[in-house]
């Protein structure tokens, strides 16, 4: 049968559901490619320059796409990038995000930077839960590590966040050996102190790595390293959580979470798809299949039509990932489009 056409057929009454029965509820976007940091497990060895304005997805083109997905199935929608809090008029464009309410969780991964500055009107625009890169606790580190001298200055913005009571506030820390695989015990320890959701998460090359794998830092080490620092108690799964296993220190105000893409991938229960800068709809982080929302919508196409781009990326998402094993596949593409 003509695969179109089945679809077309299709889109009046089908959700989001792959062909393995997953249900894609969550879409996560990227609003640009332009980062205020330059990660060294991030940013790409090559130096190919930043896409240009106009081949960026304006506001209103995302907007359309999330109301059409939505009518879909889409019930949980997170703004990253590149870095989300550079791109111009970013405040507006949450405030019109977070008044469909149909979505039941809009929320934001920043590095920081500009948190401290703005957290007023992050709050303001209807954002309540933030996700905030932190790889390490150590100044010299932080700049190793970006290549820019911030620590405090994001610091600062993680605190002013929960003073705001932004919750939770997940702290993302990539596990780097021989990087920052000295601090795992300090940063998971501020689980402790604050009620912060501490998250490690599995190095995964995408692009032309600057890292070797000699750098990867598997979760079971990890969690055997920090088992050390105390008993870590698992905490149970809520029916909105992502992939990341829950855990708690006795005592601690808050939590843990292990984010294994690698060692022990959750591909089977994967919710999601990745809208990128530029345009283009991903059904997989690790793969480059992608269908072409942006040449569709500049063509002028129907709501329908979209639809149909929806549906075909769902139909296309692949059953796991196919970055370890014996023949790997290498995934082109930078983190900062496709959105991390
Ligand atoms: N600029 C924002 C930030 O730094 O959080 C949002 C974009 S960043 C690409 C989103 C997330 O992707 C971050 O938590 C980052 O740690 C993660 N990330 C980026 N590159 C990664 C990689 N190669 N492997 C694993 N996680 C990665």
């Amino acid at each position: 049968m003509d695969e179109t056409l089945n679809l077309k057929s299709l889109n009046a009454y089908t959700k989001l559901i792959d062909g393995f029965n997953r249900r894609l509820n969550y879409l996560r976007i990227s609003i640009t490619d332009r980062c205020n940091l330059q990660c060294i497990y991030c940013a790409s060895k090559d130096f190919a320059p930043y896409l240009p304005h106009k081949e960026i997805l304006r506001y209103e083109e995302i907007l359309r796409l999330v109301r059409i997905g939505v009518s879909l199935g889409i019930s949980k929608v997170r703004i990253t990038g590149g870095e989300p809090l550079i791109r111009k008029g970013v405040y507006g464009f949450l405030n019109e995000l977070t008044k469909i309410k149909e979505l039941s969780d809009v929320s934001l991964t920043t590095n920081g930077i500009l948190l401290k500055d703005n957290i007023e009107k992050i709050k303001s625009a209807g954002i309540k839960r933030i996700n905030i890169s932190m790889d390490t606790l150590n100044r010299q580190k932080f700049k190793k590590i970006t290549g820019h001298d911030l620590f405090h200055h994001v610091w600062e913005g993680i605190e002013l966040a929960q003073k705001m009571d932004f919750n939770p506030i997940k702290l993302n820390a990539v596990a780097l050996r021989g990087i920052n695989d000295d601090e795992l015990a300090d940063i998971a320890g501020l689980s402790y102190s604050y009620p912060f959701h501490v998250r490690f998460i599995e190095y995964m090359p995408i692009g032309i790595p600057r890292l070797n794998i000699s750098h990867n830092l598997l979760i079971p080490e990890i969690k055997k390293r920090l088992s050390a620092s105390g008993k870590l108690i698992p905490v149970e799964k809520g029916i909105n959580d992502g992939p990341a296993e829950r855990y708690k220190f006795e005592g601690a105000k808050g939590e843990i979470g292990f984010i294994s893409p690698l060692s022990h991938h959750f591909c089977n229960k994967c919710n999601r798809l990745r809208l990128t800068a530029s345009g283009q709809l991903r059904p997989c982080l690790l793969s480059d299949y992608q269908e072409d929302f942006k040449g569709a919508l500049r063509k002028g196409c129907l709501d329908n039509e979209l639809c149909d781009i929806f549906l075909s990326a769902a139909f296309h998402k692949p059953l796991e990932h196919n970055l370890v094993g014996n023949k790997p596949t290498m995934v082109s593409g930078r983190m900062s489009s496709i959105g991390g």
